[in-house]
């Protein structure tokens, strides 16, 4: 199958419907910052879908009861939208960053996480000629997704 013209603000405006639930049981606010005029991408809606579950549902596992999800995208350049997924969770472990990648590599015990979201999602932005990279500090976790316009 072909790559489509993909409008990011959607996909992540639909995966949010999807978890609502999880998220208003957490009383997260969310606050979204998606420009009406942002370029679209190049690729496979259901496959960048599954970026934006992976790293909200993350997001929301890492937050407390009324923690605070913020994601924009922006256009980067003129051939890139870049889309940011920010919490402000406990943060990622230092020594734990270089892990969680890895397929089956999960901090959240058994029967509650699989440790394949991030290497699905690592997966599909490779598929798609883009780039991801995460900052984490102590109350801050912050996924950067660049993918391409064309
Ligand atoms: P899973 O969610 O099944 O554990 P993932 O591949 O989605 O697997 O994530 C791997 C690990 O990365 C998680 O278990 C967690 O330790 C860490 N992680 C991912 N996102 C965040 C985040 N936003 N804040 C803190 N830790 C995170
Ligand atoms: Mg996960």
């Amino acid at each position: 199958v072909g790559k489509e013209r993909v409008q990011l603000a959607e996909g992540i405006r639909n995966t949010l419907i999807l978890l609502d639930h999880k998220v208003r049981s957490k009383h997260i606010s969310v606050t979204l910052k998606l420009p009406s005029d942002l370029p679209e991408v190049c690729g496979w809606p259901g496959e960048l879908n599954q970026v934006w579950t992976n790293l909200i549902d993350n997001a929301v596992d890492a937050l407390p009861d009324g923690g605070k999800l913020e994601i924009s995208s922006q256009p980067d350049g003129s051939e890139f939208v870049l889309t940011k997924v920010i919490d402000n969770g406990a943060g990622i472990p230092k020594d734990i960053q270089d892990k969680i990648f890895e397929p089956f590599f999960t901090t959240k015990g058994i029967g509650k996480g699989t440790g394949l979201g991030l290497d699905i999602v690592q997966g599909v932005v490779k598929h798609h000629n883009g780039s991801i990279k995460v900052r984490s500090e102590p109350g801050r976790t912050e996924f950067s997704i660049c993918l391409p316009t064309q």
